[in-house]
């Protein structure tokens, strides 16, 4: 679930895998170690707590060229100094770390324990160590294959051998590792910001394959030992990106760089000209797009509140019937594929578990599924059979919000395309398109207001319950508010549809419980006024988000914010920057953090 880190070369082991444990820290963490190779042995230094507190305890002089980090978020056993990685074998020359969850660790464990193997940490990452041990015969690679062929579960391991200096062997099921290549030293992690310092040439290791890495070389075999061919892909993201650049949080940051990423997504893909989008990886023919008769989308998260946005395009706009589906539940509700139905699995990291396995459940009934995601080369986009990268850029604060108006890009523009294809006009299509160049300034403009919104967190982040309400396009955006600002400030929030409050949710209202709404100048503009008299009638506090000049609207809430008047497709774009902007600032008055939030993790490679 979390973070590994290799390295073998000729600089000293410790620094190099602390700091990539520390690029490593924003995927959400609760413990650390490492394990350095020097002389016949393997130094284990771990603890509970973050990476500052492991680096205290780590000597400054720990000599060894090579070793292996790890953070941990506990799935199997509490969180201590224990059952941090790495683990050890009873001898101490082997290490491991782990990330997943390997399932069938208790009958490994009982069989182990039966022949000897003395067992310390509540881990399921234990017997690993132990499987490894019991094959041991000289060649860590030969063991390390045969203990993989037998865990069932998710995994990303790296492993070393006190008599084998110099060596890591990696393996992966479902948990994401990348091999690094430098000079005259390699480097084997889950992620890229993990290594990005010391080298851009990477090579992805897929499902089932084991590498076996040395300063100078590295090798893959799948399981049946037959060597597989790689190929070295140079990294596009640059180490600015993974910094904080003047900003006190990444979220901070990300929230700032929207009118850029947005931009990034569209460019070279929004035709203006023409009236249309280009979007080259669907690796779908105009004949291939035209017989689409439905689109399903499946993600989690903010990833599937983006989804959700996209289903209402595309059913309105493009007048395909679509819908947006939590990817966990399509996983195992057998779902039914139709011939002409085209799927898109939407993921920020592309190794979202839920979203992943979805997707090969689809793909096993015959499903053409397009990947939506933000990270190259991640499991989604590899496995997919097209799709679209967002080019957010690295999003490194656990709450997403910069891929999240990304991913929106890239449904606008699929709208576009499959609209245009359709009955959209030339001249309804140029209207749609040049809205959307105008989101990029329009998105700065909302920017702008962050003093307003710092002082609106000031007056309402004590309140302990609030709602979050939208209609039509925007009720989606209603959802993502609440989710942002439960995510980081821990505090109470439901996203509703703004007309569905009197079926229930209104019996919550009273002078403690603030909502904030989203109002547009569409349709639905007078609807959902009445819906804030509703709350409004019973003393409720109302926030709007509404649009610049909507002097009705001022005058019956307490608190406003405004955004600048835009097509009223546009709208989610605009309304969702206030709304992460309102999150952050209630985390800040709150004392939480920001970046790392309690119980959450970056990418959920478990499921
Ligand atoms: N399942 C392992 C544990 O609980 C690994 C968790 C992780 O991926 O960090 O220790």
């Amino acid at each position: 679930m979390c973070g590994i880190v290799g390295y073998c070369g000729l600089k000293q082991a410790s620094n190099i895998l602390l700091e990539g444990l520390k690029r490593l820290e924003y995927r959400g963490y609760d413990s650390a170690g490492i394990g350095v190779g020097n002389d016949g042995k393997i130094t284990i230094i771990k603890k509970k707590g973050k990476i500052k507190d492991l680096r205290e305890i780590v000597p400054p002089d720990l000599r060894g060229f090579w070793g292996i980090g790890h953070t941990r978020w506990a799935t199997h056993g509490e969180v201590n100094d224990i059952n941090a990685h790495p683990h050890t074998d009873q001898t101490g020359k082997i290490a491991i770390v782990h990330n997943g969850i390997i399932e069938n660790y208790m009958t490994l464990k009982e069989k182990l324990s039966s022949e000897g193997y003395n067992f310390i940490t509540e881990t399921d990452s234990e017997v690993i160590a132990h499987l490894i041990a019991s094959y041991y015969d000289g060649e860590l690679e030969k063991a390390v294959k045969k203990t993989v062929a037998l865990l069932k579960g998710t995994y990303g391991i790296v492993c070393v051998h006190a008599d084998e200096p110099g060596k890591l062997v990696g393996a992966r099921n479902g948990s994401p590792l990348v091999l690094g290549i430098g000079e005259d030293e390699m480097f084997l992690a889950s992620d890229v910001p993990a290594i990005l310092a010391h080298t851009k040439q990477v090579v992805y290791i897929e499902d089932g394959e084991i590498v076996t890495v040395t300063p100078n070389s590295f090798n893959t075999t799948d399981h049946l030992e037959r060597n597989i061919l790689k190929t070295v892909d140079n990294v596009e993201w640059e180490l600015e990106e993974i910094e904080k650049g003047g900003y006190t949080h990444f979220m901070e940051k990300e929230i700032h760089e929207q009118p850029e990423s947005i931009m990034r997504a569209m460019r070279g893909r929004l035709d203006i000209e023409l009236a249309t989008g280009h979007l080259g990886g669907l690796n779908l023919s105009s004949k291939e797009l035209l017989n689409i008769e439905r689109v399903k989308i499946i993600a989690a998260g903010t990833s599937y509140h983006a989804g959700m946005v996209g289903s209402y395009l595309l059913e309105s706009v493009a007048r395909i019937p679509c819908t947006a589906e939590l990817s966990s539940e399509v996983r195992y509700r057998n779902p039914i594929v139709e011939p002409k139905s085209l799927y898109f699995a939407v993921s920020q990291s592309g190794e979202t578990a839920d979203t992943l396995y979805a997707m090969r459940e689809l793909q096993r009934k015959g499903a053409t599924v397009l990947g939506i995601c933000n990270v190259v080369g991640s499991t989604i986009a590899r496995e997919s059979d097209g799709g679209v990268y967002i080019h957010s850029g690295p999003e490194i604060a656990v709450a997403s919000t910069k891929a999240f108006t990304s991913q929106l890009t890239v449904f606008y523009l699929f709208t576009l395309l499959m609209a245009r294809m359709r009955h959209m006009s030339y001249g309804q299509g140029t209207e749609f398109a040049r809205s959307l160049s105008k989101v990029p300034e329009q998105v700065k403009k909302v920017l702008d207001k962050k003093e307003e919104i710092k002082e609106l967190a000031k007056k309402y982040s004590k309140a302990k319950d609030f709602l979050f309400l939208g209609r039509g396009i925007n009720y989606p955006v209603a959802l993502e508010g609440a989710l942002k600002l439960k995510e980081i400030s821990y505090v109470h929030a439901e996203g509703y549809s703004a007309a569905e409050i009197k079926h229930g949710p209104i019996a919550l209202i009273n002078e403690y419980t603030p909502s904030v709404f989203l109002v547009s100048d569409d349709s639905l503009r007078d609807k959902i006024i009445s819906n804030l008299k509703e709350v409004k009638a019973r003393k409720g506090k109302v926030i709007a988000v509404a649009v610049e000049g909507d002097e009705e609207v001022a005058e019956i809430v307490d608190d406003i914010i405004t955004v600048p008047h835009t097509n009223e497709l546009m709208y989610p774009f605009l309304m969702v920057v206030p709304l992460q902007l309102f999150a952050y600032y209630c985390a800040l008055e709150l004392g939480r953090n920001v970046d790392q939030p309690r119980n959450l993790a970056k990418s959920v490679t478990v499921e």
